[in-house]
């Protein structure tokens, strides 16, 4: 009943400094910096920093490494990673995910790039992430619904969700496609938060008349959504797709009414790393203005995102034309004289305008000089066009020696993230 009261108050939080600065977030921004200064004196690595300012550029970048190599003296509740992880693991196994150290629970961040991490989330930050959830992507009703939630494990911090209004309804996506079809029918939800490439599966099915559900609300999550799955699944669902940016450092970014992805500005501070000269993509530093056990400062993530200019909507809130990716799809090749590198959405571009009947598909870098390339497609001549767009593009960039080679069945393993484009000689993957 307390975490409930918790999260009604900061839903009330949220929509009155909605309301109070509207598009003022800046002022927002400043305000709770000053809060978040006064939280970095009670850990040990930021003290020295902010003893000498309180300006957020003269502090460190970090990224997951340092974080997790200074994980004791950067939260602010001197917990120890060791004492940590246990908790994490002992949580895990026993799926008991109450189990707290110093009244904070500790999740367990799989990683993509091997090394486990940790991360500490007070009972305030769980109220006030659900509280995010429901402002702005699941939105506020008095009617009740029921939301399908396709995840790979349950966790304490959805299940908390539950109320008179929100039945909530987890489906493991480990589990048979048909397990969870027959779970949608039943359960018939109002909104549906799933990867795109299980919404696609879903769609189908609609499509096929193999099950009969009509959401008013989905919800993309967790993986790339593409322009082509984006319009076939507003098309197919009828409805906009809405889309969450969220990884274990946070909450980013949430659809506004538009269907554009827009960083919460209001409670981050995002600065850019740019990819290109153009300054068309970035590597997003963020820093979180509320998180107060495990500081998340000036963290480097390694997701390719690309701007959009505006917005419709008005927001002046960083809106997002689309997140690529991670630096690890970025193909990398040994030209002549020079290492060339390919950001993974040239080579998207260069598959699907190959053919339109292509309807997937899937590239990946075995090493410097070969790619499998794999495609789904009721046209027969639609792999030759696809290998031809590919070779266009690497003669573009001078690369003609590269061996392309068909892979015949589609390599996404169900239950795991589907990277299309994918760079298979990352050793830290
Ligand atoms: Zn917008």
């Amino acid at each position: 009943m307390r975490f409930k009261l918790k999260i009604i108050g900061y839903l009330i939080y949220l929509k009155v400094n909605k309301w109070l600065y509207r598009n003022d977030y800046l002022t927002l921004q400043k305000m709770r910096w000053k809060k978040q200064i006064k939280n970095l004196k009670k850990s040990k690595f930021y003290l020295p920093w902010i003893n000498k300012g309180s300006e957020l550029t003269s502090l460190p970048i970090v990224n997951k490494q340092i974080f997790m190599d200074h994980f004791d003296t950067i939260n602010t509740l001197n917990i120890n990673k060791i004492d940590a992880l246990k908790i994490a693991i002992d949580a895990e196994n026993s799926r008991d995910f109450t189990l707290t150290i110093k009244g904070v629970t500790v999740g367990l961040s799989t990683g993509t790039s091997g090394n486990r991490g940790c991360f500490l989330v007070s009972e305030n930050e769980r109220a006030l992430w659900v509280a995010c959830i429901i402002d702005r992507v699941i939105g506020f009703s008095i009617s009740k619904r029921k939301v399908a939630f396709f995840m790979r494990a349950n966790s304490n911090l959805y299940q908390s969700v539950q109320s008179n209004l929100l039945e909530f309804h987890f489906l493991d996506i480990l589990k048979s496609i048909e397990i969870n079809l027959d779970e949608l029918q039943q359960i018939k939800p109002n909104i549906i938060v799933a990867q795109p490439s299980q919404l696609v599966i879903i769609a189908k099915n609609i499509e096929n008349k193999k099950i009969n559900i009509s959401p008013q609300k989905v919800i993309s999550i967790a993986e790339v959504l593409t322009s082509e799955d984006k319009e076939y699944l507003e098309k197919s669902f009828g409805q906009i797709i809405h889309q969450v940016y969220q990884c274990t450092e946070g909450f980013l970014a949430a659809s506004c009414s538009n269907g554009t992805l827009h960083f919460n500005e209001d409670l981050l501070i995002i600065e850019k790393k740019y990819l290109d000269k153009e300054q068309t993509k970035f590597y997003p530093i963020i820093t979180d203005l509320m998180r107060k056990s495990q500081p998340i400062i000036r963290y480097e993530l390694n997701d390719i995102v690309t701007i959009r200019s505006s917005c419709p909507c008005g927001s002046k809130m960083l809106a997002i034309e689309q997140i690529e990716g991670r630096s690890d799809d970025i193909l990398v090749f040994n030209s002549e004289n020079d290492v060339v590198e390919i950001f993974p959405d040239a080579f998207r571009r260069a598959i699907v305008l190959a053919d339109e009947q292509i309807t997937d598909f899937a590239l990946h870098q075995q090493n410097k000089n070969a790619l499998g390339l794999y495609i789904n497609s009721l046209n027969k001549s639609s792999y030759e066009k696809a290998e031809i767009g590919v070779r266009n593009l690497l003669s573009s960039h001078h690369l003609a020696d590269i061996i392309i080679y068909r892979i015949n069945e589609d390599p996404h393993i169900i239950g795991t993230k589907k990277r299309r484009i994918k760079n298979d000689t990352r050793k830290t993957y």
